[in-house]
């Protein structure tokens, strides 16, 4: 991959990078849409990425299908796929790490220690690998932009970080690999987090400010769904990632549920 990236640069083309853990969706193909319009050779990189797991998350059952992945790559224009096995991103003395101090804290940090020390750790990775000028990724994971935003920056990657608004099914769920973890039932309830989010930019658009009263509401249409828990609803600043009391500025909900044993994430602005 290094020495074909150097080819590609060497003979004057950009490159976009897609980064992936595969087991692609529409949301997948929407970054590499864009990718093939921001750069004139398109990678994808397909990893399920083992630092970015924790130990009792689904890093075995991860779906995967690299056959079915490269024909649908293919037909969206990605010009070379990166599938690294685990043994090469982190060979046997591996110990550099990425971290981030505050952003790595907020909305995901806390039930996810190390994840997103894991995320930074292998986009690191792979920009030094394929070097791309720009890099796309999706809005449906803010914070991982956010991370990423952060890291191209204070590293000085001299790459353009491009965020894609997030692609959902036709009743509104975010597009995930993980939906495929969901049985019938829990599906329907998977539907109440992207509802409780649309309820909460009702509230803000009648005036509700008080970011404690819209969380409620949020809370409380999603959990009168079976199967599932909140690990977290958040109103939160957009950059910091740092809650705020009231939504006097456009404001971003967060929020991660377990739907049975699936956790899935979703959030969008709210603007007053
Ligand atoms: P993943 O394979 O889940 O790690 O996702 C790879 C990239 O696709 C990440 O930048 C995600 O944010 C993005 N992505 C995943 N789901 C969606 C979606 N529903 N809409 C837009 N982008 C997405």
């Amino acid at each position: 991959m290094q020495q074909e990236a150097t080819r590609l640069l060497q003979a004057g083309n950009t490159i976009a990078l897609v980064p992936t853990m595969g087991y692609f969706h529409e949301g997948h193909l929407a970054l590499m849409r864009e990718g093939r319009k921001q750069g004139d050779a398109l990678i994808t990189s397909i990893f399920v990425n083992p630092t970015q797991f924790g130990p009792s998350e689904d890093f075995q059952a991860y779906p995967r299908d690299l056959n079915r992945d490269a024909r649908l790559a293919e037909s969206v224009g990605v010009d070379v796929i990166f599938a690294p096995e685990a043994e090469m991103m982190y060979d046997q003395g591996h110990q550099t790490y990425v971290t981030l101090d505050a952003l790595s804290l907020y909305l995901c940090g806390p039930s996810r220690p190390g994840h997103f020390r894991g995320v930074a750790t292998v986009v690191t990775k792979l920009f030094n690998i394929v070097r791309p000028q720009v890099a796309l990724f999706g809005e449906k994971d803010y914070q991982q932009l956010a991370v990423i935003r952060r890291l191209a920056r204070d590293l000085y990657f001299d790459v353009r970080i491009i965020g894609v608004p997030t692609v959902r099914e036709a009743d509104g769920l975010a597009m995930s690999s993980r939906n495929t973890y969901l049985s019938p039932d829990e599906r329907r309830s998977a539907l109440s987090i992207h509802q409780s989010i649309q309820l909460a930019q009702e509230g803000v658009a009648k005036g509700i400010k008080d970011a404690r009263q819209l969380v409620a509401e949020t809370s409380g249409l999603i959990h009168s769904h079976p199967h599932t828990k909140i690990d977290y609803v958040t109103l939160c600043d957009p950059e910091t990632l740092e809650d705020v009391k009231r939504v006097d500025e456009p404001s971003l909900m967060a929020l991660a549920v377990w739907v049975g044993h699936t956790r899935l994430i979703d959030n969008a602005i709210l603007t007053p």
